[in-house]
C-alpha cells in the first residue's frame, strides 16, 4: 500500500500539510508532524499536501 512519508529533517513544522490535510498530518507530542495509521490514503489529498509542503518533505512510500 501507498502511504504518504516525512522527512522529519526537512521539516519546518509550518503545519501546511495539517491545514491541507488534518485526517491525515497531525503535530504529535513531540512537536514533529507524522503520519496518521489509515486504511487508505486519498491520493488527491496527500498529492495536495506534497505540493502544498515549501520544504518537499512529504513523499509517497511503497510499503
Ligand atoms: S507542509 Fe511540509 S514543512 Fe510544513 S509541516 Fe508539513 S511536512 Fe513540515
Amino acid at each position: 500500500m501507498k502511504k504518504p512519508d516525512i522527512d522529519i529533517g526537512a521539516c519546518t513544522l509550518c503545519m501546511g500539510c495539517v491545514e491541507v490535510c488534518p485526517e491525515v498530518f497531525r503535530q504529535n507530542d513531540s512537536g514533529y508532524i507524522e503520519v496518521i495509521d489509515l486504511q487508505k490514503y486519498s491520493e488527491k489529498d496527500i498529492d495536495d499536501a506534497i505540493m502544498f509542503c515549501p520544504e518537499d518533505c512529504i513523499s509517497w512510500q511503497e510499503e
